[in-house]
């Protein structure tokens, strides 16, 4: 499928959204990308770049490096490869108004001999992610026979990078500006700090969304605590300040 309904649901005057265009070069490697979209209801986008334009997923829970949670995926219209660049904030009255972070980048390898389109035919599609969150091997599977049939299940396997418990909401930030969903929805400018993921430096980042009193606070990219060059795990607690917030609209 090319990019109609793509095109259909947007008025590309009135969005920053880049223009349906499929990419006709052999060249590229195979990109993938996640989007963070405060939309409606804060959901990731999942795409995989195959056959010139990003195959995609609505994914409500998001990716996860926990190999025991099977989260839905739903199918959704394919988008331009240039999409997998795509920062920034749609504006009220398009189609699906809110801002939008790029949340996670990088190339991935199909697993297995059949080509990126026959796996997909097949609702089974295996690959390897390179991306700065996502690693490894992970699948996605059509539930067929369900519902509208674009119910799909987005699943990590079990390799080195599988992490029980992993907590998608600690790594609430862009790859591209390093701004949170709040600070993309006020368009303000990126950070100059590029942030790495996970541990104790989260919580420093968490200080910022949520000024604290005393010795505990600490300003915007002080980096990690002398104490902190621990496990990679979150121990639990603070992480419910970086659950999603009502976020004003234009
Ligand atoms: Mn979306």
């Amino acid at each position: 499928m090319a990019l109609e309904e793509y095109a259909a649901k947007r008025r590309f005057r009135d969005t920053p959204e880049p223009p349906p265009k499929v990419n006709k070069s052999k060249a590229r490697a195979n990109y993938f990308c996640v989007q963070r979209h405060d939309a409606t209801r804060l959901h990731y986008d999942f795409r995989l770049e195959i056959g010139g334009v990003l195959k995609s997923w609505a994914v409500p829970k998001g990716p996860s490096l926990d190999p025991s949670v099977r989260h839905f995926a739903a199918h959704v219209e394919d988008h331009p490869i240039d999409y997998g660049g795509f920062e920034g904030n749609i504006p009220a009255g398009n189609y699906g108004a809110g801002s939008v972070m790029l949340w996670d980048r990088g190339t991935f390898e199909l697993l297995g001999e059949a080509g990126g389109d026959e796996q997909l035919a097949r609702g089974d599609i295996k690959f390897r992610l390179h991306g700065e969150k996502l690693n490894g091997d992970f699948a996605l599977v059509h539930m067929k026979g369900r519902g509208k049939g674009n119910e799909w299940l987005i699943i990590k396997k079990r390799d080195e990078f599988a992490t029980p418990g992993w907590d998608v909401e600690a790594y609430a930030y862009s790859v591209l500006s390093g701004r949170t969903q709040e600070e993309i929805a006020q368009n303000l400018p990126a950070r100059k700090a590029k942030r790495k993921a996970a541990g104790a430096t989260d919580r420093v980042w968490e200080s910022d969304r949520e000024p604290k009193q005393g010795p505990g606070a600490r300003g915007r990219g002080t980096g990690r605590t002398a104490s902190s060059p621990g496990p990679r795990t979150l121990a639990p607690g603070p992480h419910t300040a970086l659950k999603k917030k009502p976020t004003p609209r234009p």
